[in-house]
């Protein structure tokens, strides 16, 4: 057998069966079919692993790592399994799934540890009662894992940064079978680079957290008709949090869809989803988006786990969904001329006559000076200004469409990058979290950090099997 060659996957499932016997699962059994439903992307559950593996222990994990280096068969590590990226969380081969690794548990100074199974809620349910806050997703059902290791932007991100920046401690399989803590002052190379590097060194099971005392917040969102007037006041009202003065304890993720049916004006709507860190009704901070006339507001003195249980349209499994993201700097005008080519390109693409209840939809964030100039693993160096995050986002059902919704996507998404390209505005790097199999993530990186990501990588996983045999975001 050549050196690259995977042994017979019947082998390596048979072996893994006889060491963990009902953790293994297999296709027709009820627990695999449960298993494979729960991709927020339907279309990655219609990928048949041939086994699921469901290890609740980091020992079984990392004997179960060690079959599949040696064996060199190819594999998929799911924690929430939001990621909608096409096949990035599972695989026809092996899925490792660490659903089971859900435990909480509070710890001595505002810490917090949970495994890698939890989703966001069930974080903020035990931190709650003793009003505690931690940078965590913005959605209730979103995993911890795939979150924390891309990033992450929280309610908090304008004084926090990303998320991943307030992790104390990693648990991690390495790709040899050992389990180490990454931590400052222990293996704190490899610290750095899981802090945005996504899968790229190891399995992680468990996360350490430094938690924030904070009680009531106040944020909601504000749904407003998508005019042209109110689109030039939210794009306007955009840009204005990307200047220095800005105050920290805003947030502000502005998103617009549409839908033929949803909005018969013609018009997008937005969702402007707002929140302060502070009981501050109406803070002054985010007047510009206070001011945009809306259709419904559900702002109001609310809390973190609250305020995370309020995205519910979005978190079943039952619909199929593409993410294309990328970023870039410029004017207020710049940002409606990507929002009215966006929308142009989306109505004449035929995806509406493909499906006619499909969702076309963006979503923006702007990335603070502390987001873009950190030197995590997901900045973009000391000096880097702050930019905007553009999350392209379509939704459908039928599974036949799903290959002319990722052609018409990708159509849009170039056109819109040769625009921002023309205006000199585009940034070629895209947020882990937000974007596409065609969009540049790591390679976008500044070259210092990517060379410390590869010597990372190298140190500890020297035979490549995170780059090689694991699915997701690579570092080349
Ligand atoms: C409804 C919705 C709301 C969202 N809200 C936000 C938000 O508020 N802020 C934000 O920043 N993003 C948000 N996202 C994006 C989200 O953060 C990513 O999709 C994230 O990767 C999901 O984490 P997960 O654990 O569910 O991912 P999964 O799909 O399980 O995994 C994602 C990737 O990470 C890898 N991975 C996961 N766990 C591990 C692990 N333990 N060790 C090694 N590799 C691992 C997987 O192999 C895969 O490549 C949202 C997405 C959706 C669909």
């Amino acid at each position: 057998m050549g050196d690259s060659t995977p042994a017979p996957l019947d082998d390596v499932v048979l072996k893994l069966k006889r060491e963990f016997g009902t953790a293994v699962l297999q296709p027709g059994e009820s627990a695999y079919e449960e298993e494979n439903g729960r991709f927020w992307n339907r279309d990655n559950s219609d990928v048949r692993p041939k086994a699921i593996l469901t290890p609740s222990s980091s020992q079984d994990a990392a004997s179960i790592i060690h079959t599949l280096s040696s064996t060199k068969t190819p594999f998929a590590i799911r924690s929430g399994g939001y990621m909608p990226t096409p096949s990035y969380n599972t695989s026809p081969s092996i899925l490792l799934s660490l659903r089971r690794f859900s435990s909480i548990e509070l710890l001595q100074g505002d810490r917090v540890r949970f495994g890698t199974g939890c989703q966001w809620g069930s974080v903020y349910d035990v931190l709650e009662p003793h009003g505690l806050v931690v940078p965590g997703g913005r959605s209730r059902h979103v995993g911890v894992g795939g979150f924390l290791l891309h990033g992450g932007i929280s309610h908090f991100y304008g004084a926090t940064g990303w998320a991943c920046e307030s992790i104390l401690a990693f648990e991690v399989v390495l790709p040899d079978g050992r389990v180490v803590e990454a931590s400052q002052g222990r293996e704190e190379e490899l610290f750095w680079a899981l802090k945005g590097g996504g899968k790229n060194f190891g399995c992680v099971t468990a996360f350490t957290m430094q938690c924030q005392r904070l009680g009531k917040i106040w944020g909601g969102s504000r749904v407003a008709l998508g005019t042209p007037g109110v689109a030039v006041q939210v794009f306007d009202a955009t840009h204005g949090l990307l200047g220095e003065e800005v105050d920290e304890k805003a947030h502000v993720e502005v998103i617009s869809f549409y839908n033929p049916y949803a909005c018969p004006g013609g018009d997008p709507m937005f969702s402007l989803s707002l929140a302060y860190a502070g009981e501050v009704e109406k803070p002054e901070g985010l007047k510009a988006f206070l001011e945009v006339e809306a259709v419904a507001d559900t702002t109001r003195p609310t809390s973190q786990r609250e305020l995370a249980d309020d995205e519910k349209n979005f978190i079943g499994f039952d619909k199929r969904a593409l993410f294309r993201g990328f970023s870039y700097r410029g004017s207020p005008e710049l940002t409606l001329d990507v929002y009215n080519a966006f929308y142009a390109a989306a109505k004449a693409s035929g995806m509406f006559e493909l499906e006619p209840s499909a969702l076309a939809a963006v979503l923006w964030s702007p990335i603070n000076r502390k987001m873009a100039a950190r030197t995590s693993a997901v900045s973009l160096g000391e000096d880097a200004e702050p930019y905007l995050l553009f999350c392209m986002n379509f939704r459908w059902e039928n599974p036949e469409v799903s290959t002319k919704m990722h052609s018409i996507a990708n159509r849009i998404a170039d056109e819109l990058k040769q625009k921002l390209r023309d205006a000199d505005a585009f940034i070629p790097y895209t947020y882990g979290n937000i974007a596409g199999v065609d969009d540049v993530t790591y390679a976008g990186l500044p070259e210092k950090t990517r060379q410390r990501l590869r010597e990372v990588a190298a140190k500890y996983d020297p035979q490549g099997v995170f780059q090689k045999q694991v699915a997701g975001f690579k570092l080349e």
